[in-house]
């Protein structure tokens, strides 16, 4: 959290003061730290200089497209796992053969997308899909370069919610039934398989269960060689954890280590898809205290953010580190449950939290909101989502307006009869 620091007792996003952003912004608003994003792409890049390589950046920890450009411009692809994404990422001007496009539910209009796109490779990751990339190019006449999302059966240790690779989860496609699918397409007019690829799950801050993956990853790859078949491309998919409170997540270093000594006899290129790691720490949600309400036993901050906003806490308890935009380090701390306006008691963003004494009217930032943040937002209770803003140096940028009502009502109609 380098460049959100506090200078003379004001919070500052590399050399803009937080109070000059929301002057103009008003709150909530997500505010992304430029130099922080480019140095965390550049770090776990760095960690895998020793080995061919590509980072298809996970668009879905947050697609803004100011965001992706930052990676594009860096060198980097994206990995996306809908067709809004795939547009998203053509609208970054990301390279067609820098993407990978991951998910169980790719529809045929998905599908035709991608392929009439060229990009990297389509992971699949069920033999329904198989046969619809099949099925499409094939009337398309055009040649697809796919991978099997292989599913691992590792237990990630993390968050229920964010567990891929376990027999229970719908994602990837188990072994044998790996091995069947690319005998399947090996003589496929179309069809290319060129990969293999694998995603355990999110937030994992041990190293082991990557390491697991790799090495069933590595046991299909000869498997594959000696069926005949050329794959180039070794994806082993994003997950790497952050520190939201106290976890001690690995270094990226250390994660590219571990998987450089276990791949790199490999005749491979290594796919890799971080997208946490990379934006988690790079932004913050700024938020106004409205109410400071007390009832026995019990404090609320009540902030004009909302559970739409960010959802990571009601969702899967998860813990933001909440601090005023003015030093208030020295003073005396509270307890206090930090919620939204919105009419639901999951609308929360802290419970039982110590803060230091804050009136109403003053502004809080939840950190580590750069990640899952806005693109996970919604318009629950009607709420316009908020602004994202993007701090290089001494200069911001708003790279996504504040919704209107009008946005809110977009596409409606009201049926005649229903006319007065
Ligand atoms: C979500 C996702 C990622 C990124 O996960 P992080 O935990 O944010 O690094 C990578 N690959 C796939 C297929 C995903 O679904």
């Amino acid at each position: 959290m380098h460049y959100f620091e506090y200078r003379e007792g004001h919070l500052y996003c590399e050399s803009v003061p937080i109070r000059e952003i929301i002057e103009k912004t008003k709150t909530p608003v997500y505010v992304y730290s430029y130099r922080t994003l480019e140095r965390h792409y550049q770090v776990f890049d760095r960690a895998f200089k020793k080995i061919p390589h590509l980072i298809c950046y996970s668009c879905k920890a947050n697609s803004n497209i100011a965001v992706m450009s930052i990676f594009r411009n860096l060198g980097g692809g994206a990995d996306i796992v809908s067709g809004g994404e795939l547009y998203r990422a053509l609208k970054a001007n990301i390279p067609a053969d820098k993407i990978v496009y991951s998910g169980v539910g790719k529809t045929d209009e998905e599908l035709k997308s991608a392929i009439n796109a060229n990009i990297l490779m389509i992971n699949i990751e069920s033999e329904g899909e198989l046969d619809a990339i099949a099925r499409i190019s094939s009337r398309l006449k055009r040649e697809v370069r796919v991978s099997i999302r292989v599913n691992p059966q590792i237990d990630p240790k993390t968050h229920p919610y964010i567990t891929t690779g376990l027999k229970k989860n719908k994602f990837g496609i188990i072994w044998e039934d790996a091995l069947r699918l690319y005998k399947k397409m090996k003589n496929h007019k179309y069809l290319k398989p060129v990969g293999i690829s694998s995603h355990i799950g999110s937030q994992i801050l041990e190293l082991s269960p990557f390491l697991d993956a790799v090495r069933s990853l590595k046991d299909m790859l000869h498997e594959l060689k000696s069926l005949g078949l050329e794959i180039k491309y070794f994806d082993i998919g994003g997950g790497l954890g952050i520190t939201y409170k106290d976890e001690k997540a690995p270094h990226p270093e250390e994660y590219g280590d571990v998987i450089i000594n276990e791949i790199k006899d490999l005749d491979v290129t290594l796919i890799l898809e971080p997208g946490r790691v990379i934006v988690g720490n790079s932004g913050i949600l700024v938020t106004k205290v409205l109410y400071i309400k007390e009832v026995p036993g019990k404090m609320f901050l009540i902030v004009d953010a909302a559970m739409n906003d960010l959802i990571r806490p009601s969702l899967y308890s998860a813990y933001h580190e909440i601090a005023p935009i003015i030093d208030k380090r020295d003073f005396k701390r509270k307890k206090v449950d930090i919620v939204g306006p919105i009419c639901e008691s999951g609308d929360f963003f802290a419970k039982d939290r110590l803060l230091p004494e804050v009136d109403a009217g003053e502004f809080i930032a939840l950190y580590s909101a750069g990640a899952y943040g806005f693109s996970m937002s919604s318009n629950y209770n009607s709420r316009p989502r908020p602004p994202e803003v993007l701090v290089k140096d001494d200069k911001f940028f708003v790279i996504r307006k504040r919704e209107t009502k009008m946005d809110l009502i977009k596409g409606e109609s009201i049926p005649d009869f229903l006319r007065v």
